[in-house]
C-alpha cells in the first residue's frame, strides 16, 4: 500500500469521502477527483485485473456473466454516437477490456463488414468465452502493439481500474493511427455525495472516479482534440417521476428528524451519469 497525489491535478489534500472493504476513497479538494487512497501495489494491481479477485478484507468476485442484455444497450446507443458514415472504409477497431466480447459483437453489427475487430481481455474466463464466440481476443500488452495501428480504441468501463489514466491515454495516442479516435464511457461521479452514489464502491477494483471535466483535460492534456460526450441515463439510478422523488425526499427528511446522524439522500440529482466520450489523436 502506498500514499498517493491526486492524478488529475496533483494536489495532495484530500477529505475523506467514502470507505469500503479496508480501502479508503478520497475526494480531492482541488478538483474533485475521488481517487483510493492509500492504492494496493501495482503487482497486486495487475494480478487482481488478470483473474477478476481483488485482495481486501473480503475476496472480491467481480467475473460477471456474458449478457444479451448489454449488446441491445449498445446497439441502441451506438447510433447516437457515431455517425454510419464513419464506417464506410476499411477500419481497425481495438476494444481494450472487452470482457465477454458484447461491445465487439454489437460493433459488428453496427459498424458492418468494413472493419477488423481485435479485444484486449485481462481475465480468462472472459477472454476464452469471447475466444469461443469466434471473436480476436487475447491478453496482449498494450506495450507490445505497434505504432499507428488503429483507427478506433474503446475502453468501456475500464477507467475508473486505471492506476494513471494520463499514462494510459498517452499510450493510446501511440497506437492510434493520424486523426484515429478514442472512446471512453465511464461514469460521472461529479458532486456526489457517498449516500447518491448509485452502487457499491468496488474497491479496490476501482481505483477513481472523475467528472467530464476531469476526463476532458486529462485528454486535452495527452494531446486529443475535437471531444465530445453523450450523456445517458445511469443504470445504478431507477427512472422516477417527481410525485415519486417528493415522496422519498419527504420520508428522508422525516427520517433525518427521527434519527440524528441519516444521511439524506438527493432524489433530485442529474442522473444522466453515463458518459460516452469521444476524441480525436491530433
Ligand atoms: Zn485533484
Amino acid at each position: 500500500m502506498k500514499e498517493i497525489y491526486c492524478y488529475s491535478c496533483n494536489a495532495d489534500s484530500y477529505v475523506e469521502w467514502g470507505a469500503e472493504n479496508g480501502y479508503r476513497m478520497v475526494k480531492c479538494k482541488n478538483c474533485g477527483l475521488l481517487y483510493v487512497n492509500p492504492v494496493p501495489d501495482d503487482e497486486e494491481i495487475d494480478l487482481a485485473a488478470k483473474t477478476g479477485m481483488h485482495k481486501g478484507e473480503t475476496v472480491l468476485n467481480v467475473v460477471s456473466s456474458f449478457s444479451e442484455i448489454k449488446i441491445k444497450d449498445y446497439l441502441e446507443k451506438l447510433p447516437l454516437i457515431y455517425d454510419k458514415s464513419s464506417f464506410r472504409n476499411s477500419f481497425t477497431w481495438l476494444d481494450i477490456g472487452c470482457g465477454y466480447g458484447e461491445f465487439i459483437i454489437a460493433l459488428k453489427s453496427f459498424g458492418g463488414g468494413n472493419g477488423i475487430y481485435k479485444g484486449i481481455e485481462p481475465n480468462e474466463i472472459k477472454s476464452n468465452f469471447a475466444l469461443s464466440k469466434g471473436l480476436d481476443v487475447d491478453f496482449t500488452d498494450i506495450k507490445d502493439l505497434p505504432d499507428e495501428h488503429f483507427d478506433f480504441v474503446s475502453m468501456l468501463n475500464v477507467y475508473s481500474h486505471l492506476p494513471d489514466p494520463v499514462l494510459f491515454f498517452n499510450e493510446i495516442r501511440r497506437i492510434l493511427k493520424k486523426n484515429g479516435e478514442i472512446l471512453i464511457q465511464t461514469g460521472d461521479a461529479a458532486n456526489l455525495n457517498r449516500q447518491d452514489f448509485p452502487h457499491t464502491l468496488y474497491l479496490p477494483d476501482h481505483l477513481s472516479f472523475a467528472t467530464e471535466d476531469i476526463i476532458k483535460k486529462l485528454l486535452e492534456k495527452s494531446d486529443y482534440s475535437r471531444i465530445s460526450v453523450k450523456r445517458f441515463q445511469h443504470p445504478g439510478y431507477h427512472v422516477m417521476s417527481t410525485v415519486k422523488k417528493l415522496k422519498k425526499q419527504m420520508y428522508e427528511f422525516l427520517r433525518s428528524i427521527k434519527k440524528s446522524g441519516h444521511k439524506k439522500r438527493n432524489y433530485f440529482i442529474n442522473t444522466d451519469r453515463d458518459m460516452w466520450i469521444r476524441a480525436q489523436k491530433n
